[in-house]
């Protein structure tokens, strides 16, 4: 770029890929004053934050019931083992998402049972989920990848056909809706994330469970306290799946903002689409599709391009963090080369592997910020 005083302006913009200092600052007291009442009470596990945050997720959520718990993974897990899925049994979800979402699947002691993502939205296909139910498959977990709902409707048609739980892997997805309803009510659980980088982030660890079903909360309840109850009474095996009443004090004062911090996601996405509409770069680009069904919430902005990592290395240059999410599909990963699935075996994962690279989409984002992002993708591809 040739100097001027406004290219120089445009080279000392720094956009990282999240920025958690921009919502902290304007919240730092309210985070702090919550904390602190915390510490005040010297009460950190279980007890009322926990209580009082349950009942604001299960109204915020449309669910009926809510369970804190440790993380997002431990959140799978434990839907699990209180669906009693264990060996012997299959559980059908998508190759293309993180590692959790299969690894709990190994860890509750089941078989993964990996399928192919749709091309555009990359998240679970139907039509492959129908097709891989055999008389073991117990449950499938589809995963609500970078924030949109995965197409609930037809999966939830297979598994009623077959008599398979569904449980929803949430963990980029809160506040997301599928034809009009809240993602991780619908299907039969529902797993969240607090991990500090989700859309709605923790000081630390912290995950939650949804369910509907009665009994199937009362059992996550006590699997979450090493199947206690009462005290040192244990009616089965669960382990130390709590929620800390730090974080749940800290998710608290964080709740009342999350749909504001998704309304400035949903119109960064709509801005970077009116960006490269009129980028040369247009025709090298394609943008994450949104299904006219779903409220997309944008927990991450992935777009697809060739020669990803080439444009990743200009980004770096240029002070653009990005991202890629995910390198190698889990089909693909050492740890479950005993699934025995050749490479391309599952071709639309393994295309958006070599092929996705995830913007900084996070609420703060400024409209200067924005268009650097997009010209500096516009000058790699001249
Ligand atoms: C983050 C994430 C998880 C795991 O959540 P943790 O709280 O980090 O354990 C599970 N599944 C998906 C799709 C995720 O993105």
């Amino acid at each position: 770029m040739p100097y001027t005083p406004q290219a120089e302006a445009k080279r000392s913009v720094r956009v990282p890929l999240l920025d958690l200092q921009a919502q902290y600052a304007p919240l730092r007291e309210v985070l702090l004053d919550a904390v602190t009442r915390v510490c005040d009470s010297q009460r950190f596990i279980m007890g009322s934050e926990i209580e009082a945050l349950e009942r604001e997720l299960a109204s915020y959520l449309d669910v009926r019931h809510t369970i804190g718990v440790s993380s997002g993974t431990d959140a799978l897990l434990m839907s699990l083992m209180a669906l009693e899925i264990g060996a012997g049994d299959e559980v059908i979800t998508s190759t293309y998402s993180f590692f959790a979402s299969a690894g709990s699947i190994v860890r509750a002691g089941a078989r993964p049972v990996l399928v192919d993502v749709e091309p555009d939205t990359c998240n679970l296909d139907p039509s492959a989920v129908e097709a891989a139910v055999t008389p073991r498959t117990r449950a499938i977990v589809p995963v609500h990848l970078f924030g949109q709902s995965a197409d609930l409707d037809p999966i939830l048609t297979t598994a009623r056909r077959h008599g398979l739980a569904v449980v929803e892997d949430a963990a980029q997805a809160i506040g997301a809706r599928y034809k009009g309803r809240r993602v991780g009510g619908i299907g039969d659980v529902g797993c969240f994330s607090f991990f500090p980088s989700k859309n709605l982030g923790g000081f630390g660890d912290a995950g939650l469970v949804t369910t509907s079903d009665d009994r199937w909360a009362a059992r996550l309840r006590m699997l979450r306290n090493h199947g206690m109850e009462p005290k040192y009474y244990h009616q089965i095996v669960g382990g130390n799946f709590r929620l800390d009443a730090l974080q749940a004090a800290v998710l608290r004062a964080k709740l009342p903002h999350l749909d504001a911090w998704t309304d400035g996601r949903r119109r960064n996405a709509e801005r970077y689409h009116m960006l490269f509409a009129s980028s040369p770069a247009a025709s090298r680009v394609s943008l994450p599709t949104a299904r006219a069904a779903s409220f997309h919430v944008y927990h991450q902005f992935v777009i697809q391009v060739d020669d990803r990592d080439g444009l990743r290395r200009h980004l770096e240059a240029c002070d653009i963090g990005t991202e890629v999410y995910y390198p190698v599909p889990l089909h693909q990963q050492p740890c479950f080369a005993g699934l025995g699935c050749p490479p391309g075996e599952f071709p639309h994962a393994e295309r958006a592997a070599a092929r996705s690279l995830a913007l900084p989409i996070y609420s703060e984002l400024t409209e200067i910020q924005q268009a650097w992002v997009v010209e500096s993708i516009s000058e790699y591809y001249r």
